[in-house]
């Protein structure tokens, strides 16, 4: 078969550990036989992070930013344990972090459902979709500890010479503080893109956040969505049956569980980061969740919502073979390349894409699966390898396996 021709290349971040093994695997079996691939190609294995003391980081964010589309593997956010593992310069800065502020963007999380995996809560029929706000507050924040009694105060100091402040606490003793950030128009655009994004796929919109504890900071995004909502989006909702309403975080969190699924619940930052979590660990497995970051100018990153999976490659550096699923990077790779072809014009791409992800879906209804979703369907578990083999079958020549 003729390969797939790309009109323009797409950013391609590598990353680290069990993913880049799985990274390289997925390439080579699932899409390098079918795509005449063109990639802009950005190495963030820690080593190189470390060796372009992050320079490579930043190239690949703006990369995003002139290309329009990136798929990016998981990458280790160093700590000092990891800075003496690998024997590292300095302790580098989250990648995501620095990508996301990049694009001052927001994360959509979505999980991937497949009928053999049913949700650790019954009642959720339909995915819960999170968008996390992808700019600041406890991601870029400036800490401090204090060793001895004395007052922290918040300081202002404006560019025309004014200044404010206001305590923070009166230290009797040794402790820690913390100051955090965020821009008016990075809370807009994040509303902005939640909105679009629940017109888009005509689901009721939730946002959540603790204003009756922060009034000021929690309170200014409640009020800038209530006000965005109210001014240019209430008649849209209204018109494709569909509603948007703000609940304090806590509470949100009952309504989900109690929930059928089915919406999108606009979290802020961290919120958002622990939230994704829980969602994709009812739904069958952290490796079943998509997390693709929307730039207000619409450029997007696709990756897999988990980490490196770091125990697996361990056990991978020993000689086993392990059942790592690496159904959230097909999903980033398929992403990716459905959004190159929208923006290019190329059908035959856009088809593969989704071949691809249907090849996935019907490998594991078909009974075939790794090891995080195969206790809980009943199956056999395959190894990476070995799943990886059985998707590249299907799409191939649309074989169907039998289940097991
Ligand atoms: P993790 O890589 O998400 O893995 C945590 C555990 O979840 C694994 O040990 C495994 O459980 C399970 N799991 C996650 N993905 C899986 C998959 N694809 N298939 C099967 N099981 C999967 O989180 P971590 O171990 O806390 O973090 C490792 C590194 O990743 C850290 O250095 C962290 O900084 C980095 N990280 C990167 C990103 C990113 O780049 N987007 C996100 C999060 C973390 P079992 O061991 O029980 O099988
Ligand atoms: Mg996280």
């Amino acid at each position: 078969m003729e390969k797939i021709n790309m009109k323009t290349p797409l950013v391609e971040i590598d990353g680290d550990e069990m993913t880049h093994i799985l990274w390289e695997l997925v390439k080579e079996k699932l899409i390098l036989p079918f795509v005449d691939l063109k990639t802009e190609y950005y190495d963030l294995s820690i080593q190189n992070r470390d060796r372009t003391n992050d320079d490579v980081t930043i190239e690949a964010g703006r990369a995003i930013m002139r290309l329009g589309v990136g798929v990016k593997c998981a990458t280790i956010t160093a700590n000092s344990a990891r800075k003496k593992e690998y024997s590292l310069k300095n302790t580098l800065p989250s990648p995501n972090a620095t990508i996301r502020s990049i694009l001052d963007g927001t994360v959509f999380r979505k999980p991937i459902n497949v009928k053999r995996v049913k949700p650790a809560i019954p009642a959720w029929k339909h995915p819960i979709i999170i968008g996390r706000h992808a700019y600041g507050d406890v991601y870029k924040n400036a800490e401090m500890t204090i060793d001895t009694p004395g007052k922290v105060e918040l300081v202002f100091t404006g560019n025309d010479g004014s200044e404010r402040r206001t305590p923070v606490a009166d230290m009797k003793s040794s402790g820690i503080v913390q100051g955090i950030h965020n821009y008016d128009d990075s809370i807009r655009a994040f509303a902005r893109s939640c909105f679009l994004y629940a017109l888009d796929e005509r689901l009721p919109m939730l946002f959540a956040a603790k204003d009756t504890i922060s009034q000021t900071y929690d309170a200014r995004f409640r009020e800038i969505f209530a006000d965005m909502y109210e001014t240019e989006y209430k008649e849209k909702f209204a018109r494709k049956n569909i509603d948007y309403q703000y609940a304090l975080i806590d509470d949100a969190v009952a309504r989900a569980v109690k929930s059928e699924g089915g919406f999108l619940w606009a979290c802020k930052n961290y919120d958002g980061d622990v939230m994704s979590d829980m969602i994709a660990a009812v739904s069958g497995s952290l490796a079943m969740m998509t997390s693709t970051l929307v730039s207000p100018e619409g450029h997007c990153e696709y990756e897999a919502a988990h980490g490196t999976v770091q125990r697996h490659y361990y056990r991978y550096l020993k000689g086993e073979k392990p059942s790592t699923n690496p159904a959230a990077l097909i999903f980033a790779w398929a992403g990716g390349l459905e959004k190159r072809a929208a923006l290019d014009g190329t059908g035959r791409l856009a088809e593969f894409a989704q071949n691809l992800r249907g090849a996935t879906l019907q490998t594991i209804e078909s009974g075939f699966m790794t090891g995080d979703l195969a206790v809980s369907a009943g199956c056999v578990p395959l190894n990476s390898w070995e799943f990886i083999d059985h998707i590249a079958g299907v799409l191939r020549d649309g074989t169907i396996f039998d289940v097991k």
